[in-house]
């Protein structure tokens, strides 16, 4: 579940991309228009594809519709100008494709390509619970026994992180890479700043605290 797929015809954006996904372990492929994405996919040789709109031969859109036809499950991510932003989001509406405006920061796309390949690889839990705190993924927002919890995107994620790995320490720095999706600078302390507010919104016990090594959900 690494091969990345890369259709853009501009070669610094192809290369800059490619640099980082390869820099994150995944296998990245560059192909700059938008009949070898086709082809390059539909030999089912790529887990995801980062597809700009702007292509030549086959435009973005063209090569979205056949892959939704032919491979629905495989997980797109479009890249369009900004300016085009509006028509983009209206023809993707509806379809499978998560998209993003140019410019924009590797560690944004970064974020999203793990979040698409994850999503693919656990499509059936919905929601979690331990003890009396239930996490509903698909309404973004928990439970305290009866009570309903309203978390930002950010604290569902690092709870959802902390309670699919129940059990299990997690240190500052894999929380940091599974949540923010990036390298932090690792004298930030987000991490324990956010393990404050999903204490303060779900009970001082809901997360451990382990010496030296990081934090826990049990
Ligand atoms: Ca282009």
């Amino acid at each position: 579940m690494n091969r990345i797929l890369i259709a853009e015809d501009e070669e610094r954006i192809a290369s800059f991309v490619a640099k980082g996904l390869r820099a994150e372990g995944f296998t990245p492929t560059v192909v700059a228009d938008g009949q070898s994405a086709l082809d390059h996919a539909l030999a089912g040789e790529a887990d995801l594809v980062v597809l700009d709109i702007g292509l030549p031969v086959m435009d973005g859109f063209a090569v979205l519709e056949r892959l939704s036809a032919e491979c629905p499950a495989l997980p797109v991510i479009v890249l369009t100008a900004r300016d085009s932003l509006t028509t983009t989001v209206a023809a993707l509406e509806g379809g499978a494709a998560d998209y993003m405006a140019k410019p924009f920061r590797f560690d944004e796309l970064l974020a999203r390509v793990r979040l698409r390949l994850r999503d693919q690889s656990e499509p059936a839990v919905l929601e979690l619970t331990v003890g009396d705190v239930t996490l509903d993924l698909r309404r973004h927002r928990a439970s305290l026994g009866d009570k309903v919890v309203e978390l930002s995107a950010r604290e569902m994620t690092l709870a959802e992180v902390l309670v699919r790995h129940r059990g299990q320490v997690l240190s500052r720095e894999q929380l940091l890479s599974q949540v923010w999706g990036y390298d932090f600078d690792p004298g930030s302390n987000v991490v324990d700043v956010y393990v404050g507010y999903l204490r303060k919104k779900l009970g001082s016990d809901f997360v451990t605290t382990v010496r030296g090594a990081g934090y826990r959900v049990d």
